[in-house]
This record gives structure tokens, C-alpha cells and sequence, in this order.
């Protein structure tokens, strides 16, 4: 199948075809109907709401020569113009790449204009919330007092960065995200008319993973058909935006709420061993425990299979609910340190360890940090030699793979106080697993192992907790 561009494609034209914004799209309508249409508009929501697209089909609908029932007709001479980007009357700016004063000057001294072809000049101006201080000063001072013949229309996604004075000259509309149902049901009109075999269930799926997206689920719709099917499969998209099977989920999710490490490091080696892309999966990973816990109060998750749910379900007795609440949080906070980490294995192994060894109400790892700053001074004389030592045996441990241990002497002071003698100096924070695993014969050997490669030779080890 060839590549069709379906989000431009299927970009709605009339207000009637938008999906999910009712209450806005109606409003306007009425007010284009009784001509009671405002000169400053602000749309605020989630990327891929509609903002922009509403934004453009407002424009068209002031400007329209025969508008219908407030909608634009799409057919005269302004609206085709205005559909073919041509129409000089309205601009749009994306004040991200536009955010100087001098764009905002250039539309007020433009203002003063009359249309060159239509009613109205518009100007859609995009994450307006981008705008320099500067700007929005020259922005407010036609906001003051359009022309008659001026409508702004300005799209954020975030409108508590605009000024309050902003705020006061625009009619504001909400958008919310598009639930699930109106976006499978959208995505099925697109399907329909473009000649694409999906599974129910696997719009179900793009739906989900759009998140209040329009733009996203076409996108992904996209993605699927152009890696050249004639049938697109719940499989299929799995593996295009990369879900992890759920049994890595599962499974990585049992180790972190039964408090077993072990198991933890096991199955982020899996994780990583498999090829997933460690972005995703975290992200995945949010979502689950996310779903666990709604799962508690209602059924309605319709991206799961009905064995999938029962899973979920014997997953729950095991687990510690009030832990369930906190790795949503510290899961999103991996999230994010990975994003950016050049050493995301790591982040991500050593993460997943430390959450799997977190009682409920857990420590939080600033404490930890705060610990070790105020420790800090009295050994600074030595600080550097010892940091070297340090650091030379926690890359040989993640050299070989040994997380736990990794992450237990990230947390320790390691000081050589003898020539042959090393000392360990444990966290206060490390609890009774932590010490039961330190002391485990293997984990001697090991430590000797990696005080020899660090040292040259064999060291005496002593810990102190
Ligand atoms: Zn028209």
C-alpha cells in the first residue's frame, strides 16, 4: 500500500467533522451565526486537540462567502485560497521560531490595513506561550484596540505561561483530550475511506497510546500502513511503536512490588537482552503500573486481552498496593533521568534495582545524597584519591554486569586505610537485604576479585556499617 499523508488527508474542514470538542465547535458556530464573532481568541490544550485545525476553520468561516449554518463552505474563492495556504489575509506564525518583537511589530503595523481580499485579516499565532516579554507587550498593545476588521486567534499549550493581561483580552476555550472512544471512532472513518483493513483491537491500541492525540493516532495509523501490509494487526502495531510483550512488564513489575532485587536485575537483563528501546519500555512501564492501579477499581482497560487482565489481576494479590502508588512516581522520575542519560542501561538497571530494594514509604535517594554532601568536608584532604578508588571499582562492577553490588557501593564510602587494607564504609541508610546480601560468600569473592583489578593485588577487605 502507498504512503498516504492521512493527517493532512483527513485534517477535518468543517467544524462538524472535528472530533471531541463539541462544546467549542458549537459555540463558535453560534457566534458566527448571530455574527458575534470575538477579535481575540486563546485555545489552550493538549497537543493534537484541534487548536490549530479549529483556528483555520474559524478563519475560513469569517471570511467565507457563503458560509452555511457557521460552517465554512470550502468551495468560494476565500475558502479555496485559504485551503491552498494562498490567501494573504490570514496568517499564521508559530511563535516558537517567531518569538522577537519585531514579528509582533510587523503584524501591528500591518493591522492597520484593511484585507486585501476578504472580511478579516486573521492571525493564528501558535505556542503563543513562546512569545519574548517584549513581544507580548507590542501583542497587548493591539490586543487593546483591534481594528474591526483584526481576529487573533492564539493556540498554547500551556496558557499559564501567558500574562494575566493576555488572559483578560481573549475569549478562552478549553480543549480536552480526545478520549479513546472518539479517536477509535475517527480512526475508523479514516480506515473506511482509505481502503484499510485494521483490527478492532488494534485500534484500540493506537488510541491508547496517542494519549488525547489526534495527530499522534494518525500518525501511528500512518506508520502501520506504510510498512506495506494489507491487513494491519494488533501484532503489527505492537511492534511498530514497540510495546513490550506484557510479560516483561509483568514480570519486571512483580520484582519491583515483591521487593525481590534479584529478580529485579534478572529481568531488566531481559529487558535489555531483547533489544526493547529502554524509552519506551520505561514509559510502557509507567503506563502499567498506571493501569494496576486503576485495574483495582474498574475493568474498563480496553488495551489488555482478557487473559492479560487475569495476569493482572493474580499480579495484584501479590502486590503491596500502597508500593503500587509510589512507583508511579519514582518510575516517572527514572523516566525522566534516562531520557537524557548517553548511559540509559545502566540508569535503567541500577533504577529498576534500587526501586525493587525500596521498602513502602520509601527513603527518598535525596536523603541519601544529602547524607553523603554532609559527610563530604572531613574527607576532603584525601577526596580525590579516594573518588579515583571509588570510581575505578564501580566500573569495573558495571563493567561485569554486578548491579546490585553497583549500587550498594555507590552508596558507601571505599577507603584504602593500609596497603593491603580496604575499608567499606556502608550508608546508614543501607537496610538489613543490603547487609544479608553484602555478606553472602560469593559476594566476598567478588569484592576481592574487584579489589585485586583495581589494586593490582590482593587487598584485605573490612565493613564497616
Ligand atoms: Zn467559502
Amino acid at each position: 500500500m502507498a504512503y498516504v499523508a492521512l493527517y493532512r488527508k483527513f485534517r477535518p474542514q468543517k467544524f462538524e467533522d472535528m472530533v471531541g470538542q463539541e462544546y467549542i465547535t458549537k459555540t463558535l458556530k453560534n457566534q458566527l451565526i448571530n455574527s458575534r464573532v470575538a477579535h481575540a481568541y486563546l485555545f489552550s490544550g493538549g497537543r493534537g486537540s484541534g487548536k490549530t485545525t479549529t483556528a483555520k476553520i474559524l478563519a475560513r468561516a469569517v471570511n467565507c462567502l457563503n458560509p452555511i449554518n457557521g460552517e465554512p463552505c470550502n468551495e468560494c474563492e476565500i475558502c479555496k485560497h485559504a485551503l491552498e495556504g494562498t490567501l494573504t489575509d490570514i496568517s499564521e506564525i508559530d511563535a516558537a521560531s517567531n518569538n522577537g518583537v519585531d514579528n509582533i511589530r510587523d503584524i501591528r503595523e500591518e493591522v492597520e490595513f484593511i484585507p486585501t481580499n476578504a472580511k478579516y485579516r486573521v492571525y493564528i499565532i501558535d505556542e503563543v506561550h513562546m512569545l519574548s516579554t517584549g513581544a507580548f507587550n507590542a501583542l497587548l498593545k493591539t490586543l487593546e484596540e483591534p481594528p474591526k476588521h483584526v481576529i487573533f486567534i492564539l493556540a498554547t499549550t500551556e496558557p499559564q505561561k501567558l500574562p494575566i493581561t493576555i488572559l483578560s483580552r481573549c475569549q478562552r476555550f478549553d480543549f480536552k483530550r480526545i478520549s479513546i472512544e472518539d479517536i477509535v471512532r475517527r480512526l475508523k472513518i479514516i480506515c473506511a475511506e482509505s481502503n484499510i483493513e485494521i483490527e478492532e483491537s488494534a485500534l484500540k491500541i493506537i488510541a491508547k497510546m496517542s494519549d488525547g492525540a489526534m495527530r499522534d493516532a494518525i500518525s501511528i495509523l500512518e506508520r502501520c500502513i506504510s510498512s506495506g501490509t494489507d491487513k494491519v494487526t494488533e501484532e503489527q502495531i505492537k511492534e511498530i511503536v514497540g510495546i513490550p510483550e506484557i510479560e516483561y512488564l509483568l514480570e519486571v513489575t512483580e520484582s519491583l512490588v515483591t521487593n525481590n532485587a534479584e529478580k529485579a536485575l534478572m529481568e531488566s537483563e531481559k529487558v535489555i537482552n531483547a533489544g526493547k528501546d529502554l524509552d519506551v519500555f520505561i514509559w510502557e512501564l509507567v503506563k502499567f503500573v498506571r493501569d494496576l492501579v486503576m485495574l483495582q477499581v474498574s475493568t474498563d482497560l480496553v488495551i489488555y486481552k482478557d487473559e492479560e487482565l487475569a495476569k493482572m489481576q493474580d499480579l495484584l494479590k501479590k502486590a503491596n498496593k500502597d508500593k503500587l502508588l509510589e512507583l508511579i512516581a519514582e518510575l516517572s522520575k527514572l523516566q525522566s533521568d534516562m531520557k537524557w542519560a548517553t548511559d540509559k542501561e545502566v540508569i535503567f538497571e541500577t533504577g529498576l534495582i534500587r526501586l525493587a530494594y525500596q521498602k513502602v514509604l520509601m527513603q527518598p535517594m535525596t536523603n541519601v545524597i544529602q547524607e553523603k554532601a554532609n559527610t563530604a568536608p572531613q574527607a576532603s584532604a584525601v577526596v580525590s584519591a579516594e573518588d579515583k578508588v571509588k570510581q575505578d571499582v564501580l566500573t569495573t562492577l558495571k563493567e561485569s554486569h554486578k548491579m546490585i553490588m553497583h549500587t550498594i557501593l555507590s552508596n558507601s564510602d571505599i577507603q584504602k586505610v593500609e596497603d593491603d587494607l580496604v575499608h567499606i564504609i556502608f550508608s546508614k541508610t543501607l537496610d538489613e537485604m543490603n547487609k544479608q546480601y553484602m555478606q553472602k560468600d560469593e559476594s566476598k569473592v567478588l569484592i576481592k576479585e574487584v579489589m585485586k583489578k583495581v589494586f593490582g593485588k590482593d587487598m584485605r577487605i573490612k565493613y564497616v556499617f
